[in-house]
């Protein structure tokens, strides 16, 4: 464990950034660097992650047929992008959103409260509301163990920096290497 301040904080500007710094151990994969940056005036509070040692630009391809998909270790950093294609989901990276430690339940958790947010404000857009409530109910249905009625979904990390991973202890995360198709190049 270490820290550093010094960085103004870009939310109140008053003061500066403590940032302390863990290493997690992921099982299946191995060391991860959880680093969290706090305001102490305003209480802004940020959080990232990355691997430790080398880093490949990488995509990680899961099938969620079972509850045992659920407990697959995932590491999405603020450079890894998240999509389900079969519902159209894609959680796009950006440094305004965290990074975390979680399991598939748990991006679908936090993706079923991005829809459920989604749906209290469609106001009476009827069409829109019954899709926003068939995705609340499919996922809801598979963070229950149930496979999706229409065959698995599909969970796909992609990180062109390789921060982001995703780790089972067989071969049900499949892993590739990104090359130049992420679009943009690498973010900065
Ligand atoms: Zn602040």
């Amino acid at each position: 464990m270490g820290s550093s301040e010094g960085t103004e904080c870009p939310a109140c500007h008053l003061s500066s950034l403590t940032m302390s710094v863990i290493t997690v151990d992921v099982p299946y994969f191995g060391e991860v660097i959880l680093s969290t940056i706090i305001c102490p005036l305003c209480g802004m509070k940020s959080t990232d992650v990355h691997p430790v040692g080398v880093r490949e630009p990488a995509r990680y391809v899961l099938q969620i047929r079972s509850a045992a998909d659920l407990d697959v270790r995932v590491v999405r950093s603020s450079t890894s992008k998240l999509s389900i294609p079969e519902i159209g989901l894609v959680v796009e990276p950006g440094s305004a959103l965290d990074g975390y430690i979680t399991n598939v339940e748990g991006v679908l958790r936090k993706l079923l409260e991005v829809v459920r947010t989604m749906e209290r404000d469609l106001g009476d857009d009827k069409e829109r509301i019954e899709k926003a409530r068939g995705l609340i109910g499919l996922l809801e249905s598979v963070i229950a163990g149930n496979s999706a009625n229409d065959g698995p979904l599909t969970l796909i990390l992609e990180d062109p920096l390789g921060n982001g991973l995703m780790a089972s202890s067989d071969g049900r995360v499949v892993r590739s290497l990104l090359d130049g198709e992420w679009g943009q190049g690498p973010i900065q």
